[in-house]
């Protein structure tokens, strides 16, 4: 579903990604491990056009996408949910979905969708009409990943929802990750908890210092003594 093909990418003359290849199979969950400032937020961005890869390429389901404009990848069916969740605080949370669904206008599956974000959240549910800003941090998780959902993805780039989360809302949200995979959307999961990624994950890559150091399915990497000792504490 998605190529990526030994991609560079700079920010001015500092180079964040050097020679990154990794592949996404549809139907899969995918992380990307990693210590801070080693790449992951980057190659996202660079896979929903935020950043222009330098040399290499991106394929997605056949064609090149590498420096298509972000809102042309989004109708191709890659949504993006950065990090630290923007959410539009001065909306509601329903507002807020309806702004996720901003390049559709098939009113009635867009209400329908809105009624599967509330079914996979009931908590949004209660608050529909709360201002988002008031929201706490994980229901601005569940809000940010709700609307991402609403542009109908077909591969869903997440960059850190454990981020500040309560341990027990981490493991609601994982669950939620699975649920979603479940129906049909394939996920890459950016994560700094590497024990809760690769429990969900079907296969995994490890990024250090921009590069690409390590791969394989989730339980080659939980068996691995060399990823056991430097992301899993380890055990
Ligand atoms: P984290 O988990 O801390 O977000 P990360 O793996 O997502 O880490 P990136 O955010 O992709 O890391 O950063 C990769 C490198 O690029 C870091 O060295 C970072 O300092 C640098 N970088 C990121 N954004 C910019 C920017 N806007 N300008 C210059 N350098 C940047």
């Amino acid at each position: 579903m998605l190529k990526v093909d030994n991609i560079d990418v700079y920010y001015g003359n500092i180079q964040a990604l050097k020679g990154v290849s990794l592949d996404v199979e549809q139907g899969e969950i995918v992380t990307l491990i990693g210590a801070n400032g080693a790449g992951k937020s980057t190659l996202l961005k660079a896979l929903s056009g935020l950043l222009k890869p330098k040399n290499g390429d991106i394929h997605y389901l056949g064609g090149s996408i590498s420096g298509k404009p972000a809102q042309e990848i989004v109708k191709a069916g890659i949504s993006h949910i950065p990090e630290g969740r923007r959410v539009f605080a001065n909306m509601s949370v329903e507002e807020n979905l309806e702004l996720g669904a901003y390049l559709r206008n098939d009113k009635q599956g867009i209400r329908e969708d809105i009624d599967k974000v509330y079914a996979l959240f009931p908590r949004l549910l209660e608050r529909r009409k709360q201002l988002s800003g008031t929201l706490s941090g994980g229901e601005q998780q569940m809000l940010a990943m709700g609307r991402a959902l609403m542009a109908r993805p077909k591969l869903l780039l997440l960059d850190e929802p454990s981020m500040g989360l309560a341990p027990l809302l981490v493991k609601t949200i994982f669950e939620i990750i699975v649920e979603i995979n479940r129906t049909g959307t394939t996920i890459l999961l950016v994560e700094q908890n590497a024990n809760m990624a690769l429990s969900i994950a079907h296969r995994a890559y490890v990024i250090e210092t921009g590069k690409v150091v390590i791969s394989g399915t989730a339980a080659e990497l939980q068996a691995s003594d060399q990823v056991k000792q430097a992301y899993l504490g380890g055990h």
